[in-house]
């Protein structure tokens, strides 16, 4: 059976905003409009079942991370319902958190968060600016100053420490790293994890010129200065895991180091999909060919199957360039979905290559002293 580290739970179909880069919304796939709005009392039932028969059956304890869409369109009292759902479930050191844009936290959302211990971390890609650029509603309104009053919301409430998990953010290379970096410790903070933007070899992401280009790799080198110069910094997880990495530990995240992760994601409807990330590929990438279901199907046995099993194995590139590459420990081929393409598929190195190489080689300059052709 493959061991699961994360159950990604969407229990909103819908979102209350727009975001230009969004793969569930706006990268071709579409098959959000088919799912219920919102995970129903029943799937909930079969979820806590499925999930507290995989608390038996495998060692490892996971995560779980409510998901959407925005999932806190559920609102406080169909939220509430799933959290002692879950909560009885499974054990307490099992983590539960919370993916939002943070628009619709409330004081009754954070005392329910606080009562069934499940953190939240909230998407801000940087300053106003930076921000609005692509994080808007449905009719293009800057999202900036809501998001921010939901986090102050946060930061104010007694149980923050544990309930402020930290910050996601998409990368913009047409930024400036140290606005950036400063803004985000001007929030107070703990940690940032910095995302690539989706895109692949068919469509370069935003701000890529070229498979061979680094706008992303500088971005990230400048980030790196900027960082270890902080005597009191907050931590940045892709920097960390980079740097960790290269001094032979391992990634915590897929991404980066040759880690498998055990991801499963379950819809509002209960169907059991791939990492929902590879919608950004092309529509139905992220769907198996057996139509699992958690009301009808055992997870174990889902877990425990040649089409889940094929699926996890993607994590690792198959691409001949990947594997014969020097820095694959480091660098781990990427998120499949950047190495899409049509015709050779998911077998091509990550259209972040040249980036990861520019980043992973500055680290070790630093590290060791040693400069490589990237
Ligand atoms: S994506 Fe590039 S840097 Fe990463 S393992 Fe593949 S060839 Fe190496």
């Amino acid at each position: 059976m493959v061991e699961i580290d994360t159950i990604l739970l969407k229990v909103a179909s819908q979102c209350n905003i727009n975001c230009s880069y969004c793969y569930v919304y706006n990268m071709g796939d579409d098959s959000w409009a088919d799912m219920p709005n919102f995970i129903s009392q029943d799937t909930i039932k079969s979820v806590s079942k499925e999930l507290k028969e995989l608390c038996i059956n495998q060692q490892r304890s996971f995560a779980i991370v409510l998901h959407g869409g925005e999932p806190l369109l559920l609102g406080a009292r169909r939220l509430e319902a799933l959290l002692h759902s879950l909560r009885s479930a499974i054990p307490e050191h099992y983590c539960i958190s919370i993916q939002t844009n943070g628009m619709l936290i409330s004081d009754k959302i954070l005392e329910l968060c606080s009562k069934y211990k499940t953190s939240i971390s909230i998407s801000l890609d940087g300053p106003e600016t930076i921000h609005n650029a692509n994080r808007v509603g449905h009719h293009g309104e800057n999202t900036f100053h809501r998001v921010k009053a939901g986090i102050e919301k946060l930061k104010s409430h007694p149980d923050s420490e544990f309930l402020f998990a930290g910050l996601l953010a998409v990368i913009n290379p047409h930024s400036n790293p140290h606005d950036i970096y400063n803004f985000f410790k001007s929030v107070g903070t703990s940690s940032v994890d910095f995302l690539y933007r989706d895109g692949n070899h068919d469509k370069l992401p935003f701000g890529k010129t070229s498979f061979n280009s680094t706008e992303y790799g500088k971005w990230l080198v400048s980030l790196l200065e900027i960082y270890l110069a902080d005597q009191t910094p907050i931590k940045i997880r892709i920097l960390d895991d980079i740097i960790r990495l290269a001094l032979g530990g391992i990634g915590i995240k897929e991404g980066v180091g040759i880690t498998d992760f055990g991801i499963a994601v379950i819809d509002t409807d209960g169907t059991v999909t791939k990492n929902d990330t590879l919608k950004s590929s092309h529509k139905g990438a992220d769907r198996f060919v057996e139509k699992w279901n958690i009301n009808i199907h055992r997870l174990i046995d889902i877990f425990s199957s040649n089409e889940f099993a094929n699926a996890h194995e993607l994590q690792r590139p198959t691409s001949s360039i990947c594997q014969t590459c020097s820095e694959l420990q480091i660098c781990g081929g990427g998120m499949p979905l950047h190495r899409w393409k049509t015709g050779t598929n998911y077998a091509n190195p990550s259209i972040y290559c040249n980036d990861q190489l520019h980043i992973i080689n500055k680290v070790k300059t630093i590290l060791f002293g040693l400069e490589k052709c990237a």
